[in-house]
């Protein structure tokens, strides 16, 4: 299985610039960033954050506003400050440089264990059970014949991992990219492509004659959450130079009010305010995203109204 993973990546990984000669900053970043957030989006973002911010110091000197804005419509926003501050303390503590081995760069703020062993694999070379989403899911069928892994990570799915891990470093290295990214094109969670798959003769899913899944993965709603209507405020406050006043996020009483508001703000907050107030967002769920936010140090509030963290 090592060999024909590893030949098949190196014939067939997608070219993507955090692969090969990046900086272990970069390798960072965009873990940071496709925790939870497709390729196709975060690459423009990691690209124009790679040459704003070529290392952790350049970073952490910026104000956590200005990384909000640049974080942009990528979601679950606070991955950019935990960012900064893992940023600030790389400055504080390694000289600038991003730790290289797994109990460092666990102890920085922000980052779990998947995205520790997944930087000190792929930045560092180390030999490290690096296990996501779709190597859990490839590892579920591949080895245990089910056709999804448990619902949450178990002591034994990182157990197969690590006995799975070639002993030889650089290997290992491969395996983990490689199993990560017939994850991500070919054993894909509802369609996997197996007549394209490089150990479809060992899969024990398809000797098993390819059973169905034992439980329906929940989806992740979007439409009327908590999570939509907070994405909606942030997206008015990273268009804002100045405060937004709280009634506007309300939405404005008067005709009158919606002119002042336009004068007051550069053109990109009336038309965000016009998607925030479209949601028709009943009054305990915009207070409770505005807390949200503020609790989670996403925004600032004053006598002024609402805005990014200085
Ligand atoms: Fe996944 Fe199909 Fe390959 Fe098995 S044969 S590992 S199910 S893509």
């Amino acid at each position: 299985m090592h060999q024909e993973v590893a030949q098949w990546f190196r014939q067939t990984a997608r070219d993507l610039p955090w692969r090969g000669d990046c900086s272990p900053w970069g390798v960072l970043v965009s873990e940071i960033m496709l925790q939870q957030t497709p390729v196709v989006r975060v690459q423009p973002v990691w690209e124009e954050w790679l040459e704003r911010w070529p290392t952790p110091a350049a970073f952490a000197a910026e104000s956590p506003a200005e990384v909000l804005r640049a974080w942009g419509r990528l979601g679950y926003p606070r991955r950019a400050l935990r960012l900064h501050a893992a940023a600030a303390m790389m400055v504080e503590k390694y000289d600038g440089a991003v730790p290289d081995t797994f109990a460092e760069l666990l102890a920085l703020p922000g980052i779990g264990t998947y995205t520790a062993a997944a930087v000190a694999a792929f930045a560092f070379g180390r030999r490290e059970t690096v296990v996501d989403t779709n190597i859990r899911r490839v590892h579920a069928r591949l080895v245990i014949g089910q056709a999804l892994p448990a619902p949450a990570l178990t002591s034994a799915e990182m157990k197969l991992a690590a006995e799975l891990l070639p002993a030889d470093p650089a290997e290992s290295v491969e395996w983990n990219a490689g199993v990560m990214e017939l994850g991500a094109l070919v054993c894909t969670a509802r369609s996997p492509k197996c007549d394209l798959c490089p150990v479809r003769e060992q899969c024990a899913w398809i000797k098993a004659g390819q059973p169905e899944p034992t439980y329906i993965p929940k989806g992740q709603p979007w439409a009327g959450t908590d999570r939509q209507v907070r994405g909606a405020v942030m997206a008015v406050l990273r268009a804002a130079e100045a405060p937004v006043h709280a009634d506007l996020l309300w939405g404005p009483a008067t005709e009158q009010d919606a002119a002042a508001a336009h004068l007051a703000h550069p053109a990109g907050v009336a038309a965000a305010l016009g998607k925030l107030h479209d949601l028709n967002t009943h009054a305990p769920q915009l207070r409770r995203a505005l807390a949200g936010l503020v609790t989670d140090g996403l925004a600032q509030h004053s006598e002024d109204g609402y805005q990014l963290p200085r």
